[in-house]
């Protein structure tokens, strides 16, 4: 089961409640599609729906592009790429991990602040083991580069080749799984999260971007206010 949400204009999140409520974001320029992640299921259904939905065909879909090698975000992307032939983009130190070649590095196994009633086994469950259908990454990007209508963003600290994107024209900003609205609204999964010290320079970040929107990784987007938010929970956790 799944559900797109209008966003704004050209803009739809799909969610579902496999992989920890992990959400995908579908862009319409006008043009040519961009989808940001895959969701939890190995089909690709939900997102080829979507697009039928919305008058277009899988061919329309030019760009993927992966926020990090998660086994949620990752589970459409070869069936995807398959139907529609899209480019697929990801950071170079998750490429890797996209193709199959390498597993994505363990979470901390102790729960920590401000997760500590979740344990990490519940998560593990939520997101899902193993490996997603590995599918080759065609081209590397990182911050400053654009693929359809998106800016990219570096968001290390959750994995090491974590991206955001912003679409700036929409005033939508996708943190990826630097930013979560499930199980609450969190500066990521505390156990998540590789690199402490790159978390908190991308949360500083992503609080500087101009955004109305926000969509995250895991949980429904923001639909409006997100810039104040974002502040708001970034100045709590840092402080
Ligand atoms: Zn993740
Ligand atoms: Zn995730």
């Amino acid at each position: 089961m799944s559900d797109a949400v209008e966003l704004a204009v050209g803009l739809w999140s799909l969610g579902q409640r496999k992989g920890g409520r992990v959400h995908a974001f579908l862009c319409d320029d006008g043009n040519e599609l961009t989808l940001v992640d895959t969701l939890f299921d190995t089909d690709g259904k939900h997102v080829l729906e979507q697009i039928e939905r919305i008058g277009r065909t899988p061919g329309d879909l030019k760009h993927i592009l992966i926020t990090h090698g998660h086994r949620s975000h990752l589970g459409g992307l070869a069936a995807l790429k398959e139907a529609t032939g899209a480019t697929v983009y990801s950071h170079q130190w998750e490429a890797d991990i996209v193709g199959g070649d390498r597993i994505a590095e363990r979470p901390g196994l102790l729960p920590k602040s401000p997760l500590r009633t979740y344990f990490p086994f519940q998560f593990v469950a939520a997101i899902g083991k193993g490996k997603a259908p590995p599918c080759p990454v065609d081209q590397h990007v990182a911050g400053g580069d654009r693929v359809g209508p998106l800016e990219v963003i570096d968001a290390a600290g959750h994995s090491v080749g974590h991206l955001g994107f912003y679409w700036p024209e929409r005033s939508a900003l996708i943190a990826g799984d630097a930013i979560a609205t499930w199980p609450s609204w969190l500066p990521g999964w505390g156990n998540f999260t590789l690199n402490e010290q790159q978390h908190r320079a991308t949360l500083r970040r992503l609080a500087d971007v101009d955004a109305a929107i926000l969509g995250v990784g895991h949980g429904a987007p923001v639909q409006h206010g997100a810039r104040e938010r974002v502040r708001d929970l970034v100045d709590a956790y840092l402080s």
